[in-house]
């Protein structure tokens, strides 16, 4: 068993992590937050030249063909910066790069994995519906009507991450009403601009700079070569993204864990009561010790989930496991953090209220805590609880 990272993981990681230091300082990210819902295109194409939107693209489609331990580790490191920058840079490479890369033809590959490498392609994932996201099956109802050589989209999506700025929609639609409900959706690939698309940021309290919209399709025409994998298999297809997605996400909220306990830490050195640094008081210590164990705790099983994703065994377990962990350790950074603060963490002065804010959007996205249990739960053979 070799925990350790590759020399070249470790330069990847070097590599982002000066990026983040240096490009991703605390004015401009809270610059960021009071001012952006999407990263601005010079710091995006500053992270392209690094070359992380390819990172798992393959290299005949001029990606670096790495895997998701790589991914982790610039997403981690980002995140360290900006979690919301890492959110929004993540979405191309997750919802454009990994579906196609996995399920699309030839002719899909050639026309989206280059530009999507290249940074040149965003894009966002468009599954929950205003009803409801966990129950998704019970919930959708847009739907996707073949007509000829085309679909005809109509319905609505809710709480789409960077919806707003994107330039192709990976969306899940009933392509067939009378089926099974997991036998009835189909993942369509559709140009955000198409006609009878009408797109509403939704104001939020966290990730500022990686907005979420409103979607509504009126009568959108999408050519049925834009059909992605089989048609009526997209819950099964749809089942190959969501892992990947919650570990990444889970590196997300490893990297803003790190900046929390970072914050906190000094904090402690700083700040005195009873003429001493607050961080020689017992409790204080304790907290920061606490901080560090589910830190420790998450990161393990960030790494160990992204090498299970590379080796091609079952995770999903584990995908849910460590999304959860990951949540509790940003949850644990944050709460803590604020409490080391004093009435510092309730200013705007500080970012620790940021860190706060933000660490509440992994605790139901992309799947909530507690259907993670049910999941969880389910997988040691305990009935269905819904
Ligand atoms: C900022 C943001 C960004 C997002 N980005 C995207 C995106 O890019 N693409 C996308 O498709 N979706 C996105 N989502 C949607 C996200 O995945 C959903 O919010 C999430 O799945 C929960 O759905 P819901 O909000 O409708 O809550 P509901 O499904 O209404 O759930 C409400 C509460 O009930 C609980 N609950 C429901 N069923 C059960 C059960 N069986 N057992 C126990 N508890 C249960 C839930 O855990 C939750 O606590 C985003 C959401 C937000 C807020």
């Amino acid at each position: 068993m070799d925990f350790s990272f590759s020399e070249e993981q470790n330069l990847l990681r070097e590599t982002f992590r000066e990026f983040s230091a240096r490009e991703l300082g605390k004015e401009y990210v809270r610059w960021l937050d009071e001012n952006r819902d999407f990263p601005p295109e010079d710091l995006l194409a500053k992270i392209g030249d690094l070359g992380f939107f390819g990172i798992t693209i393959p290299e005949e489609y001029g990606g670096a063909g790495a895997g998701m331990i790589e991914l982790c580790i610039a997403l981690e490191e980002l995140s360290a910066g900006s979690g919301a920058v890492a959110l929004a840079a993540a979405l191309a490479p997750a919802f454009g790069g990994r579906p196609i890369g996995e399920l699309g033809t030839e002719e899909q590959k050639q026309e989206h994995l280059p530009q999507i490498a290249r940074g040149e392609e965003k894009w966002c994932m468009a599954l929950t519906e205003p009803a409801g996201g966990t129950d998704i099956l019970g919930a959708i109802s847009t739907t996707a009507v073949r007509k000829g050589g085309e679909y005809i989209v109509n319905g609505s999506k809710m709480f789409i991450s960077g919806a707003h700025v994107a330039d192709y929609i990976l969306l899940i639609a009933i392509t067939d009403r009378e089926a099974k409900r997991s036998r009835g959706l189909s993942i369509l690939l559709v140009d955000a601009q198409s006609p009878g698309i009408t797109i509403n940021l939704i104001r939020k309290l966290g990730v500022h700079a990686c907005g979420a919209a409103e979607v509504h399709f009126e009568d959108v025409q999408v050519p049925a070569r834009n059909l992605l994998g089989e048609e009526n298999m997209g819950w099964y297809h749809l089942l190959g993204t969501l892992n990947p997605e919650r570990v990444g996400v889970a590196a997300i909220m490893l990297g803003g864990a790190r900046t929390a306990f970072a914050d906190a830490l000094e904090y402690s050195g700083q700040r005195e009561a009873f003429g001493k640094p607050i961080g020689q008081f017992q409790i204080i210590q304790h907290y920061l010790a606490d901080i560090a164990i589910e830190i420790e705790n998450a990161r393990n099983l960030v790494y160990k989930c992204a090498w299970l994703c590379d080796s091609g065994g079952r995770y999903d377990v584990e995908a849910t496991m460590v999304k959860i962990v990951a949540c509790r350790a940003v949850e644990k950074a944050a709460l803590y953090g604020m409490e080391i603060f004093g009435g510092y963490g309730f200013t705007m002065e500080y970012d620790m209220q940021r860190h706060f804010r933000d660490y509440r959007q992994g605790m139901f996205s992309p799947i909530s805590n507690e259907m993670s249990m049910n999941y969880i739960a389910q997988s040691f053979g305990l009935p269905k609880s819904y």
